[in-house]
């Protein structure tokens, strides 16, 4: 990934959000050591992928954004505010190429500030993705591995922030790592009692029976923004879609499964624990066209 615009923003003050927005050379430093992101992992963030620099989705994104926050008892962001960051990250990007992102970040703040309550920090990058939806997108092959959480884990312990985007995402990097020593190259994670998840940054899709299913947010999982995306293109195409549960037995008996996410787009899985699965090449182009579509 590389870093090409980095904006900082300034959340502890009420001045109109134009001046609470200051651009910086990407490579300068912009956290203290005792940053509770660095020393905890504490906040929340998103991508947003950005195409000849207008962001994609951004609505759903912000609203995420919210989501999480309110999860970790964060302050609610200013929707002004960090709106602003990603299109002026966004517009920069425009000259550097066609197809970016930005990540936008919030943390808890500096747990050494001078504040009792520390102010959150916040950042904005625009970068280009290792990872493209435009041409091909490559064919994956998964594992799947037990999250070790029940599928009620989100009502039962909401204190494990399963469905929250936070900035602890060292399980999901150890996740992919282990698929990498099965000879794979992403994870489908599955509930301790047998419920299909998402990926470790990927919403599943899987076509079973012709219908086009995704597993609910109610299972701890975050509400995919591609995935809605393709649910509504596939909807108005007249193809049915719903949101249930999925078991792990119909997943493998599935007719096709992508992994979605905002950098990638639609990707198809080729196999599931070495055994193959059919790749569905046409619906795959129809799920990234009408992504490479949107025109926000
Ligand atoms: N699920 C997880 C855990 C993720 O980290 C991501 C994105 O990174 C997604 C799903 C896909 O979300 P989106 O399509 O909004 O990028």
């Amino acid at each position: 990934m590389m870093t090409l615009t980095l904006h900082r923003l300034d959340l502890g003050s009420d001045a109109q959000a134009a001046d609470c927005l200051t651009s910086i050379d990407p490579r300068s430093a912009l956290l203290t050591a005792t940053d509770l992101s660095a020393t905890r992992g504490d906040g929340v963030f998103e991508t947003v992928v950005v195409v000849d620099g207008v962001p994609q989705a951004l609505d759903a994104h912000l609203d995420r954004f919210e989501r999480s926050a309110a999860m970790l008892d964060l302050p609610a962001p200013r929707r002004d505010l960090w709106r602003l960051a990603v299109l002026a990250a966004a517009d920069e990007l425009r000259e550097h190429t066609a197809r970016g992102a930005v990540k936008f970040v919030m943390s808890r703040g500096d747990e050494a500030g001078e504040a009792v309550v520390p102010v959150p920090t916040g950042w904005a990058i625009g970068f280009a993705p290792d990872s493209r939806p435009g041409g091909t997108t490559p064919e994956v092959d998964v594992v799947l591995l037990d999250r070790g959480y029940r599928h009620d884990v989100a009502q039962t312990s909401p204190w494990l922030l399963q469905g929250a985007k936070t900035l602890s995402y060292a399980v999901n990097m150890a996740a992919l790592r282990e698929a990498r020593r099965r000879g794979a190259q992403d994870v489908i994670f599955v509930s301790s009692d047998g419920y299909v998840l998402e990926g470790p940054n990927s919403t599943v899709i899987a076509r079973i029976g012709g219908v086009y299913v995704t597993p609910p947010a109610e299972l701890g999982v975050l509400p995919g923004t591609t995935q809605a995306d393709v649910f509504s293109a596939l909807s108005s195409g007249g193809d049915p879609v719903e949101t249930r549960v999925i078991d792990v037995a119909e997943l493998r008996a599935a007719d096709a499964v992508w992994l979605c996410s905002s950098t990638r787009g639609a990707a198809p899985v080729r196999s599931l624990d070495g055994t193959p699965v059919p790749v569905d090449a046409h619906a795959t182009d129809r799920m990234n066209d009408a992504l490479n579509e949107r025109t926000a």
